[in-house]
């Protein structure tokens, strides 16, 4: 850590130093790197298939071979488990290079679609392609996952990306800092390092999409930055995910696998289970099945567990306290403010509308909210905004597919928690207020790119066109309404091949039928024969 905290030491701990943003005639630091990028887009680099899979096997190598001492930035950050950071982060990307390098040249390529009469003769697909400079603004919580996936995908779609991770994971930042121009083209993935000022420093230039993981206030901020240059935006927010348990499962089993989601990181997961919703027959079993897990988990302190992180700042210590102020914990409730610590706290009977449920927790306090049935937890969900996930634990198939009907949010895992992002196949975002957009393997490629419709024809075949040209009368134009209305015909390769194997086994089938017909018909006809001859 040492070596790479000296490296990048111009930039001082403690992000608001103006070192970043300094003015050389008159041009800040971050509108330097921005035109860099956009030159270094330009040179057209980036675009070409085996730059990015270099990059990406880069990206790969530096994960590799720097897994300790991101392991050990995320320790001084966050108290984090050195085993727990290959866990929570760094399999899932690595996995997601490893699915961008085997799947690019498919997802680069043109996508045909399907034709009408009137394009019939033409080539029509669908091209990818890269959309610019991309700004990917990450948070604190899992700094590595949250600016590396957009920048996978980003790479991956031919872009040039502008990585501005979180000031408050300080440690995690400067390594980004030091380690990705140490891989990857310096030019066309830089790394800004700073605050709030930075930051908005940077939306004040022009991207062409702006990638942002965050609170929804300075989300919102974004929003509008971005729309005085029309950027598009994805924003992947946070925001109250709830968590049903039925009191038709098994209860003990579900709390270890929410105490395990609640409590990893320390609370600060963006789909951590915010809130539990249960009968109040079954309140105390899962009070009790929770504490007994966190005994399993932590210990009888779990400020002594290397498996027990720590909050990122004062701030937000202060923060989380604040929320718990007038509530008697039935588990944990200790604090040290010296070392950031908040033993993981269950409160109970928490009113609906108390203030601490209006605001995201993102802490170690899980709360304990009875509801009367599922119809209730159902009403509790949808007059609230719509979650970024949403956990329901319940052994009643039909139950748990009605609650899924009946609800929104950005994802939803049923009988465990936050498993769902886990998943590349799935598109990971929020929805209303918990964001827009989604990510996550071939989610972000397309995210990040441009999908270009192409038509491609010849000049032959002018009589074709004749029906839409004027001047125009009774017959022409009904011919150029037949051929607009003809439907939509798949010519993809595939289905041509399954036309021409179809094609063939018919043909085959039919001449069989043919031979065997007339085989039959040959043997009759030799019957008849010596029947004669007999008679
Ligand atoms: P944060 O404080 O690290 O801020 C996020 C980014 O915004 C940082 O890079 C920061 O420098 C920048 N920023 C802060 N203030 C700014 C301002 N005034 N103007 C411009 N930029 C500014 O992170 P946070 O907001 O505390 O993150 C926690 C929130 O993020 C939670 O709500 C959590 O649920 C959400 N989150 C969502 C996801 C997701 O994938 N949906 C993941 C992680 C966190």
């Amino acid at each position: 850590m040492t070596g790479v905290c000296d490296e990048v030491f111009i930039v001082t701990p403690g992000f608001s130093a103006p070192a970043h943003s300094f003015q050389l005639c008159g041009v800040t630091m971050e509108r330097q790197v921005v035109q860099r990028a956009k030159e270094a887009f330009v040179s057209g680099r980036a675009r070409v298939l085996e730059f990015r899979l270099q990059q990406l096997h880069a990206l790969q190598r530096m994960l590799t071979e720097k897994e300790t001492e991101i392991c050990t930035a995320l320790k001084q950050d966050i108290n984090r488990s050195q085993y727990d950071t290959p866990l929570l982060e760094l399999i899932g990307i690595e996995n997601e290079i490893k699915l961008a390098i085997e799947k690019i040249a498919e997802w680069t390529a043109p996508r045909p679609v399907e034709k009408n009469l009137l394009t019939i003769s033409d080539e029509v697909y669908i091209q990818p392609e890269p959309l610019g400079v991309v700004l990917i603004i990450g948070a604190w919580n899992y700094p590595w996952a949250l600016t590396l996936l957009p920048l996978i995908g980003a790479i991956a779609a031919g872009n040039a990306a502008v990585v501005k991770p979180s000031e408050l994971s300080e440690c995690s930042s400067l390594l980004l800092r030091a380690l990705l121009p140490r891989y990857l083209d310096k030019d066309l993935y830089p790394v800004v390092m700073g605050g709030a000022s930075e930051t908005q420093e940077l939306l004040r230039l022009r991207f062409d999409h702006v990638f942002y993981t965050g609170g929804s206030t300075v989300g919102k901020l974004v929003m509008e930055a971005a729309a005085r240059h029309l950027t598009p935006v994805t924003l992947e927010l946070g925001g109250k995910s709830p968590c049903y348990i039925d009191k038709d499962c098994d209860i003990r089993v579900a709390c270890r696998r929410i105490t395990w989601g609640k409590f990893v990181n320390c609370g600060q997961t963006c789909i951590a289970p915010d809130y539990i919703l249960c009968e109040p027959c079954v309140q105390s079993r899962v009070i009790e099945c929770i504490r007994r897990t966190l005994l399993e988990f932590y210990g009888a302190d779990p400020k002594c567990s290397a498996d027990y992180g720590r909050i990122i700042n004062q701030r937000h210590f202060s923060r989380i306290m604040n929320l718990m102020e007038g509530y008697t914990p039935v588990v944990g409730g200790q604090s040290d403010p010296s070392q950031c610590y908040i033993a993981p706290t269950v409160l109970k009977d928490v009113p609906p509308h108390s203030r601490l449920m209006q605001e995201e927790i993102f802490g170690p306090v899980l709360p304990i909210v009875t509801v009367s049935d599922m119809d209730d937890a159902i009403n509790f969900i949808n007059e609230r905004e719509k979650p970024l996930a949403l956990y329901i634990f319940s052994s009643n198939k039909k139950e748990v597919k009605r609650m899924i009907e009946e609800t929104t949010s950005g994802g939803v895992t049923v009988n465990d928690v936050m498993m769902h992002y886990s998943l590349s196949s799935l598109p990971f975002g929020g929805v209303g207020q918990s964001g827009m957009g989604s990510y996550h393997g071939k989610h972000t490629f397309e995210r990040l790119s441009h999908h270009r419709a192409c038509l491609l024809r010849s000049l032959n075949m002018e009589s074709v066109n004749l029906a839409r040209y004027p001047p125009q009368d009774r017959r022409r134009a009904r011919r150029a309404k037949m051929a607009l209305r003809s439907p939509l015909i798949d010519m993809s390769k595939r289905t041509l091949i399954w036309a021409v194997v179809a094609t063939i086994i018919g043909t085959g089938l039919f001449i069989t039928l043919l031979v065997i017909l007339l085989i039959a018909a040959g043997l009759n006809c030799t019957c008849w024969y010596w029947r004669g001859f007999y008679n």
